[in-house]
C-alpha cells in the first residue's frame, strides 16, 4: 500500500518479532494501555493514522477521541459507536430498534423468569464474569460474584441477565460500513467451539445455515449496522438456537482474532479494507464467499491439567506448511505471562469443509513446538470428534481432554540421552550388573525408567513396570535434535528439545514434557527456605495453603490472574508454609513475595 507502518513496544517487548517489523519502532513505556504515550509516539514519528489492532485499546472509545484531537485518523468506526456497543446494553436497544430479536433478559425483581439464566457484565469480554444459573435459589449470589468480579476487572459492576439459550451455535457476521453510506456483511463465521466462553476453533461458512437463514441472518446484521450509522470494520455476534431462531448477542468494534477465515473465502484482506476506508474509499461491490476456511487456536496452555497457562522459552517452533499461519513464534521467544496464551493461529482453507478440515488436522499433526506445553493434541481431538466433523458442535461442546500413552515417547527421550551424551550415564560403565537408569516425572506421575543395550542398535527400555522392545534407526544422527525409533513394527521419528533438567518430545500424535528427578535426591537442610514469588503482575484469585501447612515440591500454593489467563504458583521444596502474605483479591508486583516456606528435615 506504499505505506511506512510505525510499530510501539513496551518495555519488555524491545526485542519482539513485532517491534522488528515496522520501519521504524516507538518506545511507550511499560504498557500497551496508555494511551498519551501512544498518540505520542504516533506524533513523534508524524503517523497520520492508528491502527489499534484487536486486542488492548481496539474498543476504547477514549482513545478514538484522542486519536481525532490529535489530527490523527483512528482506523475504526466512530468514538460514539465504540461507547454505545461497548456496553452489551447499548448494542441490545439498538438491535430492537432494528427489528433483531435479541436474548430475552430480565429485571432480578422478575417473578416469570425463566430458568436456566445468564449473567454476564453488560461492559464485559472475553467470556470474564459470566454465571450460569440454573435455578432461582442461585441467582442472588451469582449477581454477588459477578458484580465483584466485573467490577474489578472492568471498573464498572452492571450486570445483565439473559435466558441462556441451551446448546446454542455462536454465529457472527462480519459487516463493513463506509462514509459514503454503503454497509455490507462479509458473511458469516461459526465460532460454537468454545472454552468458558472463548472461542477456539472458527470457521466459514457455518455449517449449520441454509441459503435462507444465512441471508435473514445478514440482513439482521446489516440493519444493526445502519441502525447506528457503523462505519469500517466490526462483528455482529448472534446465538443461534437449536428451534434455528436467532437471537442478537453483541457487537464487536474491532477486527476480530478469527477474521483469517473471512480473508480466505473472500479474497479480500481485511485490514487493508480497514485502512482504505479510513482513507474515504468504498467497501467492495458484489463480495462472494467460495471455499471453506477454518482457524484453530494454538495456545500455550495444558488441556490436561485444567487448561492452566504454561510459560517457557520456545527451543524449536517448526509450522506447518500448505496452510495460513499467523504468528510471531520463533526459537528463542520467551513465551511470558504478560499476555495472553495465543501463540498462532493456524488456518486452512479447501473447496469444502471435508478438505478444509483434513488440511487442518493434518497441519495441526505437523506443527512443532517444543518448549511450552499446548494444546495442539486437544485441537486434533476436537477437530476428529464426531460432533465436530459431522457440523454439530454448540457452545457447550467440549470433549474431555484426551491423554496419551508416553511411555514410546520417555522411551525416546531416553534413547536421545544415551545416544547424544559425551560422558555416560553414571553408573553405565562402571557398574556392570545394574542397567542405566533415571528417574522421570512427567504431567504428575513420577517414573523410574531403565534400559538394556541387547544388540547393535536394538534396546530393551523399562518404564516403571512395562517392557518395551526399541529399534534405533541410524537415520538418527543425521538430524539433531531427532531421533528415529521402531517399536512394535512401527518406525516414527521423534523430535527433542533440552533445557536444563526438561526434555522435550514431540511426535505427530502428542507431545510430552519430561522432567528429570535427581537420582537420590539431597536431604533438605533444616536453614533451607524458599519464598513464592509471583512471576507476573497480576491479581491474586485464590489461596490454597494456610499457614503451618505441609507442602510437598510441586504443590500448589496461590493462584493468580493476569490478562485472560490464570497461573498456578507451586512450591519447589518439600517443607511447611511459614506464612501467607497475601489476600485474595490482592493486586501483586512482578516478583513480590507470596508465601514463605520453610524446609523440613527428614523429608522424602
Ligand atoms: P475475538 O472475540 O476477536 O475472537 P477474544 O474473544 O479471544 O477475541 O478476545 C477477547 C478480548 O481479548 C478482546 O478484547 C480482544 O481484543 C482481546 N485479545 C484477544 N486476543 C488478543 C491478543 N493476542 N493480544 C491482545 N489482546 C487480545
Ligand atoms: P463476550 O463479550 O465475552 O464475547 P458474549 O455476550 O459475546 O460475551 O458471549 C460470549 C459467549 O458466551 C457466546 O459466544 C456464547 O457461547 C455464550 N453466551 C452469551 N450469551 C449467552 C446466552 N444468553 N445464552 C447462552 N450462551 C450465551
Ligand atoms: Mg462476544
Amino acid at each position: 500500500m506504499g505505506i511506512s507502518p510505525v510499530v510501539v513496544f513496551s518495555d519488555t517487548d524491545s526485542d519482539a518479532p513485532h517491534t522488528r517489523a515496522g520501519d521504524q519502532a516507538a518506545a511507550i513505556g511499560p504498557s500497551y494501555l496508555n494511551i498519551d504515550r501512544i498518540v505520542d509516539a504516533a506524533r513523534r514519528t508524524s503517523a497520520d493514522a492508528i491502527h489499534p489492532g484487536y486486542g488492548f485499546l481496539a474498543e476504547n472509545a477514549d482513545f478514538a477521541d484522542a486519536c481525532e484531537r490529535a489530527g490523527m485518523v483512528f482506523i475504526g468506526p466512530p468514538p460514539n459507536v465504540i461507547r454505545m456497543m461497548g456496553l452489551k446494553t447499548g448494542g441490545r436497544e439498538i438491535a430492537a430498534s432494528a427489528g433483531v430479536p435479541v436474548v430475552p433478559a430480565y429485571d432480578p425483581a422478575s417473578r416469570d423468569m425463566l430458568f436456566p439464566v445468564l449473567v454476564k457484565a453488560s461492559a464485559g469480554g472475553g467470556g470474564r464474569g459470566m454465571r450460569i444459573v440454573w435455578e432461582s435459589s442461585e441467582l442472588a449470589e451469582a449477581l454477588d460474584s459477578a458484580r465483584r468480579e466485573t467490577e474489578r476487572a472492568f471498573g464498572d459492576g452492571s450486570l445483565l441477565i439473559e435466558r441462556y439459550i441451551e446448546d446454542a451455535r455462536h454465529v457472527e457476521f462480519q459487516i463493513f460500513g463506509d462514509s459514503h453510506g454503503n454497509l455490507i456483511h462479509l458473511f458469516e463465521r461459526d465460532c460454537s467451539v468454545q472454552r468458558r466462553h472463548q472461542k477456539v476453533i472458527e470457521e466459514t461458512p457455518s455449517p449449520a445455515l441454509d441459503d435462507d437463514l444465512r441471508r435473514r441472518m445478514g440482513e439482521a446484521a446489516v440493519a444493526i449496522g445502519r441502525a447506528m450509522g457503523y462505519t469500517n470494520a466490526g462483528t455482529v455476534e448472534f446465538l443461534l438456537a437449536p428451534s434455528g431462531e436467532f437471537y442478537f448477542i453483541e457487537v464487536n468494534t474491532r477486527i476480530q482474532v478469527e477474521h483469517p477465515v473471512t480473508e480466505l473465502v473472500t479474497g479480500l484482506d481485511l485490514v487493508r479494507l480497514q485502512i482504505d476506508i479510513a482513507e474515504g474509499k468504498q467497501v467492495p461491490k458484489n463480495p462472494r464467499s467460495i471455499g471453506h476456511a477454518i482457524e484453530a487456536r494454538l495456545n500455550a496452555e495444558d488441556p490436561a491439567n485444567n487448561f492452566l497457562p504454561s510459560t517457557g522459552t520456545i527451543h524449536r517452533w517448526r509450522p506447518p506448511e500448505n496452510v495460513r499461519v499467523d504468528t510471531a513464534l520463533r526459537d528463542g521467544v520467551e513465551i511470558g505471562v504478560h499476555y495472553d496464551p495465543l501463540l498462532a493461529k493456524i488456518i486452512s482453507y479447501g473447496m469444502d469443509r471435508d478438505t478444509a478440515l483434513r488440511k487442518l488436522v493434518y497441519a495441526l499433526r505437523s506443527t512443532c513446538v517444543l518448549g511450552v506445553t499446548t494444546n495442539r493434541q486437544y485441537l486434533i481431538q476436537i477437530l476428529e470428534s464426531r460432533e465436530f466433523q459431522e457440523g454439530r458442535a454448540h457452545t457447550s461442546f467440549l470433549p474431555a481432554p484426551r491423554v496419551e500413552d508416553d511411555d514410546v515417547a520417555i522411551a525416546a527421550a531416553v534413547l536421545y540421552l544415551d545416544r547424544t551424551r559425551k560422558t555416560p550415564f553414571p553408573n553405565y560403565r562402571n557398574n556392570p550388573y545394574r542397567d542405566p537408569w533415571i528417574k522421570l516425572r512427567v504431567r504428575n506421575e513420577e517414573t523410574t525408567v531403565s534400559w538394556k543395550h541387547l544388540a547393535d542398535n536394538l534396546y530393551e527400555v523399562r518404564c516403571g513396570a512395562r517392557t518395551h522392545a526399541c529399534r534405533v534407526h541410524t537415520r538418527v544422527n543425521a538430524s539433531p535434535g531427532q531421533i528415529t525409533l521402531e517399536t512394535n513394527g512401527i518406525i516414527q521419528t521423534y523430535e527433542i528439545a533440552q533445557s536444563a533438567d526438561q526434555i522435550f518430545v514431540h511426535s505427530p500424535r502428542a507431545d510430552t514434557t519430561i522432567q528429570r528427578l535427581p537420582r537420590h535426591p539431597r536431604p533438605a537442610s533444616a536453614s533451607q527456605h524458599e519464598t513464592a514469588n509471583s512471576p507476573m503482575p497480576g491479581q491474586v484469585l485464590r489461596i490454597l495453603v494456610h499457614e503451618g501447612q505441609k507442602v510437598k515440591t510441586g504443590d500448589s500454593l496461590v493462584v493468580l490472574e493476569a490478562m485472560k489467563m490464570e497461573q498456578t504458583i507451586r512450591t519447589t521444596i518439600n517443607g511447611r508454609v511459614q506464612s501467607v502474605l497475601v489476600k485474595t483479591g490482592q493486586v501483586v508486583a512482578p516478583g513480590q513475595m507470596l508465601v514463605e516456606i520453610g524446609a523440613e528435615e527428614n523429608e522424602p
